[in-house]
């Protein structure tokens, strides 16, 4: 008999543990939330849906940590702080019941370094279970092990992940940020810097988010849009945790530091949507008269303007086709999102073992139309290596697996009529159900 999850103890009811709590107790569970204050779990109890507050019990963590032993699963969603997480894990771990299992929801930390020094039985029973924001909206549910964690946690996680809180789970690694926030940062850090000469030429920046938008299977918000809703504070902590644990050579290290403008904007609270008057890249001004007013931050003058209509004149609707155009939207669509798609296909197996994680991390945490591996089956291969080759480049790890099968495409369908995708070893395996 595997680990069974029938209730959860969330510590930290902000963003993530509110919404963790919300989805737990939606699904049916009994759910324990405690925070540092009585008012910080008011806050977050307020997430969870009336009529599933009967299961809700709450509590502080100076008065109530004890009561953990009642939980099968702790999940901890504190502040992402590597000492703070470290020392409510010692406090609680000779608290929780045996069998019970433990995670993190850290964004970026990894899981060796929240688990050093803690016991045997901890090292056992943890994982990192990463819901993305909106948790209740988001469908990704990455799941990474650590070095000691028994299979048994991972499969509780699955099952409960799946079936409980009907997300989709992707088995990510240990590694800096995992699979999404790997390539769905390395999109926007590196779109930063690659946009700066397009700018320079006068293309707009609402130009940019929609040849960055529905041409290439990306949602509306590009590249500035994107950027806004998650703000440029988290985006500079995810910097400076790339700089530290990327990997020595990883093509993120050019990116991780903000380019001059964007750093001024951080210093000066100008991080996005949540800065409200301030803004990120864009804003909404309201009116005397009660009407509202959409502003760009001009990244080249450093003034607001009023916004303007992007132009896509002349650029191709089929997904993806814009980056084999000889044009200025077809070279920035190709070195920013085709980049994206090059840095995902040598990222197998560092993130992940597989593509079929990776794509459904992309498709479940960043609503891209497709995966970067289903992207590359569908904008054609063939025409993504030819262009590499010609610039005197090395292929990314997969597509290079792909030239040597001398497959078009990274996914077929076999004669049994299953679909399947090519493995690193280059044999063709059944995607799991
Ligand atoms: P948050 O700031 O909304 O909530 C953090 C909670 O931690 C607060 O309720 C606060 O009271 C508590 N806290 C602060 N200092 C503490 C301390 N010293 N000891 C114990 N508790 C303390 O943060 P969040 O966005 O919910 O993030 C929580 C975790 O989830 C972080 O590890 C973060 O990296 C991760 N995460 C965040 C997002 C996101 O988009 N917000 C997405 C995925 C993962």
């Amino acid at each position: 008999m595997g680990r069974q999850i029938e209730s959860v103890a969330v510590l930290g009811c902000g963003t993530m543990g509110s919404g963790i709590a919300a989805a737990s107790a939606a699904a049916g569970c009994r759910v324990l939330m405690l925070d540092l204050t009585a008012e910080a779990v008011e806050r977050g109890l307020q997430a969870v849906d009336e009529s599933d507050r009967h299961l809700v019990a709450t509590g502080t963590f100076d008065d109530d940590l004890a009561s953990i032993a009642d939980y099968d699963w702790i999940c901890e969603a504190i502040v992402e702080d590597v000492a703070v997480k470290q020392q409510l894990f010692a406090k609680i771990e000779p608290l929780r019941k045996d069998g019970s299992v433990i995670s993190s929801n850290t964004s970026g930390i990894p899981l060796r370094d929240i688990a050093a020094g803690l016991p045997e039985r901890f090292q056992h029973d943890v994982a990192i279970t990463h819901f993305f924001n909106p948790v209740r909206v988001m469908k990704l549910f990455e799941l990474v092990p650590g070095q000691h964690t028994d299979p048994e946690v991972i499969e509780a996680f699955a099952s409960f992940g799946e079936n409980q809180l009907a997300k989709g789970v992707v088995h990510a690694k240990d590694t800096v940020n995992f699979i999404g926030n790997r390539i769905g940062c390395y999109f926007m850090l590196s779109g930063l810097h690659l946009a700066k000469p397009f700018l320079a030429d006068g293309m707009s920046q609402e130009t940019i988010d929609a040849v960055l938008g529905r041409p290439v299977g990306l949602p509306p918000t590009g590249l500035f849009g994107l950027i806004d809703l998650i703000g440029l504070d988290v985006m500079d902590l995810v910097g400076k945790n790339l700089a530290v644990n990327l990997p020595d050579g990883d093509a993120g290290h050019r990116f991780t530091a903000f380019p001059e403008v964007e750093q001024r904007m951080l210093e000066r609270g100008q991080l996005g949507r949540k800065a409200r008057q301030l803004g990120g890249f864009g804003r909404v001004q309201r009116l005397d008269d009660g009407s509202k007013k959409s502003e760009t931050f001009d990244l080249v003058t450093e003034q607001w303007r009023d916004a303007t209509e992007p132009d896509l004149t002349g650029v191709p609707a089929e997904l993806g086709a814009v980056m084999f155009q000889d044009s200025a939207e077809g070279r920035l669509a190709w070195q920013i999102f085709g980049g994206t798609l090059r840095y995902a296909a040598g990222l197998v197996p560092e993130i992940a073992d597989d593509i079929v994680n990776i794509d459904n991390a992309i498709r479940w945490g960043f609503n891209w139309a497709l995966g970067p591996f289903e992207t590359l089956d569908a904008v054609g291969t063939d025409r993504v290596i030819a262009k590499i080759r010609d610039e005197g480049v090395e292929l990314p790890a997969m597509l290079q697996v792909l030239a040597d099968a001398g497959s078009p495409t990274f996914y077929r369908d076999g004669d049994d009529g299953a679909r399947r995708y090519l493995g690193r070893d280059g044999e063709w395996r059944p995607i799991p159900a």
